[in-house]
Parts: C-alpha cells; structure tokens; sequence
C-alpha cells in the first residue's frame, strides 16, 4: 500500500468506495467522476505505478475481472458496447498513480468516439518504419 494513494484507499476500505468485484489480486469500483453510467475502473490491490510493473499472475487475475465485468457492467446500464482502456503513463493521460483498467459503457449516439480519436491527425508511417517499428517490438 503507498500513502496518500487513493486507490489504495479505497482498496483498503479507508475510504468508501461503490465496490462492484473483489479477486485475489483486483477491485472494482465505480469511476467517482463518471464519463458514463456504470464507468467502472479495475485496479490491481498492490500498489502499481504502471501497468508493466504487475506481476503477470496478478495482471492475469486482473484481466480475468475486466472480461468478466465487461459484460455485467454493459447489461447492467443497459448499453449497447463498452470503451476499454488504460491511461498508462502521464502523457498518456494518467492522474492517478496506481494502474487501473477503464470500462466505460457506450451507447449508440453517445456522440464519443473511439480510441482513433486520441490523435485522428497522426501522420502514417511508411512500410519501412512499420517494419522497423515490428522488429523493435519482437526484439524486446
Ligand atoms: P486516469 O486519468 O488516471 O486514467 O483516471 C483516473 C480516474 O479516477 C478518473 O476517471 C477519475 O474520475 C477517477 N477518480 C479520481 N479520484 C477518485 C476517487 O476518489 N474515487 C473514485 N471512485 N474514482 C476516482
Ligand atoms: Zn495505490
């Protein structure tokens, strides 16, 4: 548990939270400053800055709750899809420092858009550095 971490706050029953799923190695709960109802956010119960720091068993577990509560969040708000994603990193967008899974409930005409949407103007690479990109990936 870390300080002042709000999730692990919550995690820890210190502050309350509308906990919707407990595992072995995750909680959730629903988003206080929801993008839509049933906006529900999947935290790993160890304090984990970053996605990549999550033992894989954890992250496994983790995983396991956020296909299991795609479903059960969607059907129960009623929507027709859910928008899944992690803000992983500050420049990617994360606020709080402990890793956490959105699932944001979505409804036809809900005027947002997908994830293409966090940057519709960026410039297409060539074949090559698709290539050289894909082989930096496999390298690591
Ligand atoms: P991030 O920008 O880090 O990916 O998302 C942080 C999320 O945490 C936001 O959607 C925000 O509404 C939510 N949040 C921030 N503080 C609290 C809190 O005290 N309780 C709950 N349930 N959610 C919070
Ligand atoms: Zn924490």
């Amino acid at each position: 548990m870390s300080e002042d971490c709000i999730f692990c706050s919550i995690v820890a029953g210190d502050i309350p939270g509308r906990i919707v799923r407990e595992t072995n190695h995750a909680v959730a709960f629903l988003d206080a400053n929801p993008l839509a109802p049933g906006h529900t956010l999947v935290v790993p119960k160890q304090h984990y800055g970053r996605l990549n720091e999550i033992p894989g068993d954890e992250a496994a577990d983790l995983f396991d709750a956020v296909h299991d509560l795609s479903a059960a969040v969607e059907d129960a708000v009623d929507a027709d899809a859910v928008s899944i994603g992690i803000n992983d990193g500050e420049a990617a967008g994360q606020e709080v420092p402990h890793t956490h899974v959105h699932l944001v409930p979505r409804f036809e005409g809900d005027g947002g858009g997908p994830f293409h949407a966090i940057n519709p103007s960026s410039e297409q690479p060539s074949e090559d550095e698709l290539d050289e990109i894909a082989e930096a990936v496999r390298e690591r």
